[in-house]
Order: structure tokens, then C-alpha cells, then sequence
């Protein structure tokens, strides 16, 4: 762990205070790490505009149509499983776009994660920690949330995740700080198009976009077209055809790849190549175990 208060379970205002002081400092060197890096990545490859395409919900029909599409393009994305709804389930789906779907066994994102693709967490049971109020109340139903579906993940993936997307793009102040001691990064959303700026990236709370997928594709494609250099664009979908929340026509975003593949100066990265790239995490050793 970079922060040497982590773990001790201070909880007085005071020692809030100076944890949040120490961790400001930390946070600067990082930063100034984190951007030698970025300039190094860049003048190698040339490419210094970034794209990822992300999946929420872990829906298995949406999850195969889209690596196909990606593969056409030779292009990866990053996949979010909600760990307790992957078969069999162990938690009951109250989310009405996930129930009476398939959210796949754990065989078949073995499949999809060998074909390179990324895959994530998206918690246990789908929690939204801002309005859930157990999650509020016992710190240890924020854990079982975040470090369990990390340990779900680990245990059945050849890979330990390295990010969570927070279901409904929530994140509170507690549930940032735990999230922090298990992955090495965040994703929330929101509907209108947000860019990360490499230069001053917050990992845990990386931006994405929850695109309307009633948009012409048109306007989708102008943009990503206007990352500017030095930014990363994250989109946010769920499924395609008519599985799940607010899913994209497979038409279109085939179109949407197909952009993205002839745009210069563009990379499209998993979350997780972006972690491995651009994040300083030399002196970070996350570990489900230490919430414990
Ligand atoms: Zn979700």
C-alpha cells in the first residue's frame, strides 16, 4: 500500500484530515511519475488520442455479438461482471433490465477473457452505494461488495481484475477509499460525452461516456473524433439488440468500430492496458485481503 495510514482503522476527523493531507502529497508525486510515463508511451507509439469500449452487466448474449464485432477490427474491450449474477447466481437480480437474462458461468468469460479481452468488476449484487443504506450504514457490506467480486474475479478469471465500474456511477467517499486498497482503478459515467485527460487522470474515478443509443451514429463518430490528444475516451455500453439497459443496435455500433479503426492518431485500449501503460503502481500493492 502507498499510504502508510491505510488499514488502521482511524476513524477520528483529525486523523481524516492528515490522511487526506499525506495522501494529497502522494497523489503529486504520483501524478508527476505517472506523466514521465505518458510522455514516453506516447512519442514511442505516435498515437496520443485513446478509446475503450466498455460492457456493464456481464449479459452474455451482448457480451459474445460484441467481441465478435471487436475481433472484426482487431480491437479489445473491457467486460464488467456483477460476480453474484454469474451463473450459477448467488444473489437474487432485482435490477429489471438484468432479470431472466443470462449473465453467462464462469466457463464462458474463462472463453472470453483467453480471446484477450479485459474483464472487471461491477460488485457482488449490483449495489449503488450512494442510495443502498446498508452500504451506507456497515462498512462491511461495502466490503463484501467490492472485495469478494475482486475474489470471485481472481478465483475463476486466469487474471485479477485491475478495475470496477460502479453500478449506476456511483461512488461515495467510503466506498472510494475501500476501492482504492483493492483496485488499481474506477470507472463511473454519465450521459454526456466526458474525456479523461491523461495529464491529471483521476484512476478512481476514470469518466466515461453512457452514449443514447438512439444518437446517429453520425454524431457518435464526430465525438470521438474530437478526443483531444493526450485524453482517453471511455464508452459505456451494456448490450446490444434488445438486452439489457439502453442497448446499442449491433449496426451500429459495428459502425462505431469501424470509425474508430480508421481514425488517426487513435488507439482503442482495454481499461486494463491503460492501467499496465500509464498508471504508476510501483509502490501499490492492492490486495482484496487488506480490507479484512
Ligand atoms: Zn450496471
Amino acid at each position: 500500500m502507498s499510504r502508510p495510514e491505510a488499514g488502521r482503522g482511524r476513524d477520528r476527523r483529525t486523523g481524516s484530515l492528515w490522511r487526506d493531507l499525506g495522501q494529497k502529497r502522494l497523489d503529486r508525486v504520483k501524478h508527476r511519475a505517472s506523466s514521465s510515463a505518458i510522455e514516453g508511451a506516447i512519442l514511442e507509439d505516435g498515437r496520443n488520442r485513446f478509446v475503450s469500449v466498455t460492457f456493464d452487466d456481464g449479459l452474455l448474449r451482448g457480451a459474445r455479438t460484441a467481441v465478435e464485432l471487436l475481433e472484426k477490427y482487431r480491437s479489445k474491450g473491457t467486460f464488467y461482471l456483477v460476480t453474484g449474477w454469474v451463473r450459477p447466481n448467488r444473489v437474487k437480480i432485482r435490477d429489471q433490465w438484468n432479470q431472466g437474462r443470462d449473465h453467462g458461468s464462469w466457463a464462458e468469460w474463462r472463453e472470453i477473457e483467453a480471446r484477450g479481452h479485459d474483464i472487471g468488476s461491477h460488485t457482488v449484487s449490483h449495489i449503488n452505494v450512494r442510495t443502498n443504506i446498508k452500504a451506507r450504514l456497515a462498512r462491511s457490506v461495502l466490503i463484501r461488495e467490492l472485495a469478494d467480486s475482486y475474489d470471485d474475479l481472481r478465483n475463476h478469471l486466469q487474471k485479477p481484475p485491475v478495475s470496477i465500474a460502479m453500478p449506476y456511477d456511483a461512488m461515495t467517499f467510503a466506498s472510494k477509499r475501500l476501492v482504492k486498497r483493492v483496485y488499481q482503478a474506477a470507472r463511473v459515467g454519465r450521459r454526456r460525452v466526458a474525456v479523461n485527460d491523461l495529464h491529471r487522470i483521476d484512476w478512481y474515478r476514470l469518466q466515461s461516456w453512457a452514449l443514447d443509443p438512439t444518437m446517429p451514429m453520425e454524431k457518435i463518430c464526430q465525438r470521438i473524433a474530437g478526443i483531444p490528444p493526450n485524453h482517453w475516451l471511455i464508452l459505456q455500453f451494456h448490450s446490444l439488440g434488445d438486452e439489457g439497459w439502453m442497448p446499442i443496435s449491433p449496426i451500429t455500433f459495428d459502425g462505431i468500430l469501424k470509425f474508430i479503426s480508421e481514425c488517426d492518431n487513435l488507439r482503442q485500449v482495454t481499461v486494463r492496458e491503460m492501467v499496465e501503460e500509464f498508471k504508476n503502481t510501483e509502490s501499490e500493492n492492492q490486495s482484496a485481503i487488506s480490507l479484512r
